[in-house]
């Protein structure tokens, strides 16, 4: 699917320049898993978040970081049930934001967190994606969400890649039983899986916790737990690109970017056609003759944004998209 022109807003900022990252020393060591903690709003509201800058910038701590992602997905659990959400409408949402998410205005924010060895081009490749029906069960451990991934890659379902990031994305009736809907929605991490890299996170079905888990239960695409996924899910990413191995950008409270903006959503939103929120949107084409399919909205949480000001002090934001060419920034 082509995905056609994209629907931004105009409120603008210009700012200096672009930041060279240099290293800085750990001052806090980063956890073995990076989770996305829960909607401190209840699900009660879709707050905006603030325009002014971070109180503490991001620091680079000298790791590296991933040029392009490689988005892998495998869907764990039942996917074809008749609730409204676990099912082949919902895993086609997830795919729309996938391959629309590469070469995003939002997406580019992670442009800034470029190094002198990498720069981060700002473009996602939605590379494959497999099923698992449950060979791990319904109640998974961490050590069982790298398990499956294991099983994925070594019995070839998918292809062993260290620019990938694998998503277990797991149904509605999954568990995860170290606190997901209690502590967090998702998180990411990296470990050697046949001898390589590889980085992996985890999401769950908001479905599962709305209050917890989703910004809103009427949900731009009328599925509040698989739209709620793709906020976690871009959240997830961003930060696999930045901190892939965990040892890259976090603050001073080891706060990874996207860390640093969850659950807002930014001084632009708007109705989507069934009167649920949304800050982003695109068009999806017909390939041959590039007529418009069909039309999504999204709501996506804000990440953080590296800039400067203009006596060219690091200066960072919250901000839902970014132009590299002009240094303009939506918030
Ligand atoms: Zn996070």
């Amino acid at each position: 699917m082509k995905i056609g022109s994209t629907v931004w807003f105009t409120t603008v900022f210009t700012v200096a320049a672009s930041l060279v990252a240099s290293a800085q020393s750990s001052d806090k060591g980063a956890p073995d898993i990076v989770p996305h903690r829960i909607n401190p709003s209840s699900g009660s509201g879709v707050l905006p978040g603030s325009t002014s800058p971070a109180k503490q910038t991001i620091l680079y701590r000298g790791g590296a970081v991933l040029a392009q992602p490689n988005v892998y997905v495998i869907w764990y659990g039942n996917w074809n049930q008749a609730n409204g959400t676990d099912n082949a409408a919902g895993q086609q949402i997830v795919r729309d934001f996938l391959n629309a998410i590469g070469g995003s205005p939002y997406f580019a924010i992670n442009t800034t967190y470029s190094t002198t060895a990498t720069t981060i081009t700002g473009n996602v490749t939605f590379s494959g994606e497999t099923s698992d029906a449950g060979s791990q069960g319904t109640k998974l451990s961490d050590a069982a969400i790298q398990a499956i991934v294991n099983r994925a890659i070594t019995n070839n379902s998918l292809p062993k890649d260290t620019s990938g990031v694998y998503f277990v994305l797991t149904s509605s009736d999954v568990s995860e039983t170290s606190g997901f809907c209690k502590s967090y929605c998702g998180w990411h991490t990296h470990a050697t899986v046949s001898a390589s890299d590889i980085k992996f996170a985890f999401v769950g079905n908001s479905a599962k916790c709305l209050s917890a888990c989703a910004a809103q239960t009427t949900s731009p695409n009328g599925n509040a737990g698989v739209d709620g996924m793709c906020s976690v899910i871009g959240h997830e990413l961003e930060e696999s690109t930045t901190d892939p191995d965990l040892n890259a950008w976090y603050d001073r409270q080891g706060q990874e970017n996207a860390d640093k903006c969850a659950w807002t959503f930014g001084q632009n939103q708007y109705k989507a056609a069934n009167g649920a929120w949304a800050n982003m949107g695109w068009n999806y084409l017909d390939p041959v003759s590039g007529a418009v399919l069909y039309h999504r909205d999204y709501l996506i949480q804000r990440n953080l944004l590296r800039t400067a000001n203009s006596t060219g002090t690091e200066q960072d934001y919250c901000a839902v998209s970014y132009d590299p060419a002009t240094h303009s920034f939506t918030q």
